[in-house]
């Protein structure tokens, strides 16, 4: 019997970046969103792969319709936006968001490899991925797959979490795996009103994890009513504070891969 012709990965990637946390609802999926558009706003090509197959969050936090998988060739087409941001979730393959993803683990390794070998990417600067959580086999089949060039971690001022992260910190070493750095989201408040800024976590439990990992705090975010929104509204990209959260990121990431 003939075998298939096996395909070549025409797909040409210079940056593959993790986005990791540990534990969930840190803002993980946000950040993956907002590190990639800051990265396509600098000007380079720009791809998000939601590998969190089972919690994925993409498409509603980037408002992407349902969107009819199409073929090119040999290869799945990522949905490009209009801005040119080019995505592919496990979410457009499921008939609607809210159906779980009932799989077991090789199902969903396999999902995963397909992610990057069936999905034509193109060339691209930076291929940002919304990594699974904590540290399950299929985050250990993320890193086993991609040749990522190194993780982001994702992480709240709280201790609770800082353990947590610290877990998959540990994983990533082990699977050596280079960490670029932590974001702290919702580091302080800003009052809408009166703009103070209130630590209402703890003080500088993100900087003892960076220490501890030899590593370093690339940005701070803020809880902030416009973050919170962003699911249900969008970005409003001409905030002074979309405009600097945006700023911090791309400005983090392009240096430490630089
Ligand atoms: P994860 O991917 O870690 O589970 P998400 O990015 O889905 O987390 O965020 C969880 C929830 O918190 C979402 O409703 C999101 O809109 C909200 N959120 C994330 N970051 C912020 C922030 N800085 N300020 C306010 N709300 C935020």
């Amino acid at each position: 019997m003939n075998q298939p012709e096996k395909k070549d990965n025409p797909n040409k990637i210079r940056h593959l970046i993790g986005v990791m946390s540990g534990k969930g609802g840190v803002g993980k999926s946000t950040v993956t969103y907002l590190t990639a558009l800051a990265l396509k706003q600098k000007g380079y090509r720009v791809g998000i792969l939601d590998a969190d197959i089972t919690g994925a969050s993409i498409p509603r936090i980037m408002h992407l319709p349902k969107y009819e998988m199409k073929v090119c060739g040999d290869f799945i087409c990522p949905v490009e936006t209009e801005s040119g941001l080019k995505v592919m979730s496990i979410s457009f393959l499921v008939d609607n968001e809210e159906q779980p993803v009932i799989w077991l683990g090789p199902l969903l390794s396999k999902a995963i490899r397909q992610f990057w070998g069936d999905v034509l990417w193109g060339e691209l600067d930076y291929l940002v991925i919304d990594m699974p959580p904590g540290t399950s086999d299929v985050a250990i089949t993320v890193m086993q797959s991609f040749p990522l060039h190194g993780f982001i971690f994702v992480t709240t001022p709280q201790d609770l979490v800082s353990v947590v992260v610290a877990r998959s910190m540990q994983m990533a070493e082990r699977m050596k795996v280079p960490v670029l750095g932590l974001v702290e989201n919702m580091s302080y408040f800003i009052c809408p009103h009166c703009g103070e800024k209130t630590k209402f976590f703890g003080q500088d439990e993100t900087e003892k994890l960076a220490r501890q990992f030899g590593t370093e705090l690339l940005a701070q975010i803020p809880t902030s009513v416009e973050l919170a929104r962003l699911p249900s509204q969008g970005l409003n990209l001409e905030s002074k504070l979309t405009r600097e959260v945006l700023d911090q990121l791309a400005r983090a990431t392009v240096q430490k891969l630089a």
